[in-house]
C-alpha cells in the first residue's frame, strides 16, 4: 500500500546484521527501502547484506562501532555518500552486562550505557542534518520490558532502555518541526543471540516468559518488521515521541 512505501528512502539500522536489527531491515527492505547495516562482526555483516539483497532490496555493510561519535559520524557520512541521503535511522544496537549492582564494574556500566543509550543520541545527532535537508525523517529507537520494569540483574540494562524512552521524548520534540518523528518501540521477549545467552544464564527464564506472556510464546525478529515499516513510514506522520509495547502482551498481563 502507498502509505507504506519506503521506496527511494534510505535507512540505516545499527545491530541491523542479526537479531532484531535484522527483522526490521527485512520488513524495510520489502517495503522498498535501501539499507545500512552497521556492527562490528563482518561475517555477520556479509551473510545480512546477500539476504536482504536476496529480497531485491539495495543493502551495504558499514563496519563501524557505534559508541565512537567520530567512527559514528564517518558511517553516517558513507551511508549518506552511497546511498544518497538518510530519512530513517533505527537505534538498535544493544549489548547487556547480567550482574547485580554491588557487582557490577564502572567500566561495565559505562559499556552497557555507551552502547545502549549514547549511540542512538551520537547516530541521531549525525543523521539529523541529513534528514533537515530532506524535509523529513524518521528515528526508530530499540527499547525493553525494562524500559518499564526493574530487574536485579540489569540495573545499566534498566537504565540505559529507560533513558531511551526518555531521549525518544525529546528528539521528538526537537524535531517535530523539521517533520521529524521520534518513536520508541518496547520488545518483550524475543528468540535472539542476546537472550539465548540470557536462558542459559537464567534457569527457568524459557518456562517464566512463556508463562507471563498472554499470547504464550516467545516473539520472532520478524514480529519486528510490521512497527520498523509503520514508524518508517508516512503512515505514522503524526506519531511522534511514542513508547510502543511490542510484545505479546508482556506489559499489560497483571
Ligand atoms: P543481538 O545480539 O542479535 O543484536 C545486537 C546487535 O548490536 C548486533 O547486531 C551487534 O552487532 C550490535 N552491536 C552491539 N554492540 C555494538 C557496537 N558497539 N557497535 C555496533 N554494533 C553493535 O541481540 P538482539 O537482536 O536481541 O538485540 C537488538 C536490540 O534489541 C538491543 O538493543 C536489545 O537490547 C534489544 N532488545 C532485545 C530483546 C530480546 O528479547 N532479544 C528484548 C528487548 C530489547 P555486532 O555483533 O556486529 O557488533
Amino acid at each position: 500500500m502507498d502509505l507504506f512505501d519506503l521506496t527511494g528512502k534510505v535507512a540505516i539500522v545499527t545491530g541491523g546484521n542479526g537479531g532484531i536489527g535484522l527483522g526490521m531491515a527485512r520488513g524495510l527492505a520489502r517495503a522498498g527501502a535501501s539499507l545500512a547495516l552497521v556492527g562490528r562482526n563482518a561475517t555477520k555483516s556479509v551473510q545480512a547484506v546477500a539476504e536482504l539483497e536476496g529480497l531485491g532490496a539495495r543493502a551495504i555493510a558499514v563496519e563501524a562501532d557505534v559508541t565512537d561519535g567520530e567512527q559514528v559520524t564517518a558511517m553516517v557520512a558513507r551511508v549518506a555518500a552511497t546511498l544518497g541521503g538518510v530519512h530513517i535511522l533505527v537505534n538498535n544496537a544493544g549489548t547487556n552486562i547480567r550482574k547485580r549492582p554491588e557487582d557490577l564494574a564502572e567500566a561495565e556500566w559505562r559499556k552497557v550505557l555507551d552502547t545502549n543509550l549514547t549511540s542512538a543520541f551520537l547516530c541521531a545527532k549525525a543523521c539529523f542534518p541529513h534528514m533537515k535537508r530532506a524535509g523529513a525523517g524518521k528515528v526508530l529507537n530499540n527499547g525493553s520490558m525494562l524500559s518499564i520494569f526493574g530487574t536485579p540483574w540489569g540495573s545499566a540494562y534498566a537504565a540505559s532502555k529507560g533513558g531511551m524512552v526518555q531521549l525518544t521524548k525529546s528528539l521528538a520534540t526537537a524535531w517535530a518541526a523539521d517533520n521529524i518523528q521520534v518513536n520508541c518501540f518496547l520488545p518483550g521477549w524475543i528468540d535472539t543471540a542476546l537472550t539465548r545467552q540470557a536462558r542459559k544464564d537464567i534457569p527457568g527464564l524459557e518456562d517464566r516468559v512463556t508463562a507471563r506472556t498472554p499470547a504464550a510464546r516467545w516473539g520472532d525478529p520478524d514480529h519486528f518488521q510490521g512497527i520498523a515499516v509503520f514508524l518508517a513510514s508516512r503512515a505514522s506522520d503524526f506519531v511522534t515521541g511514542t513508547a510502543i509495547p511490542v510484545d505479546g502482551g508482556y506489559s499489560v498481563m497483571g
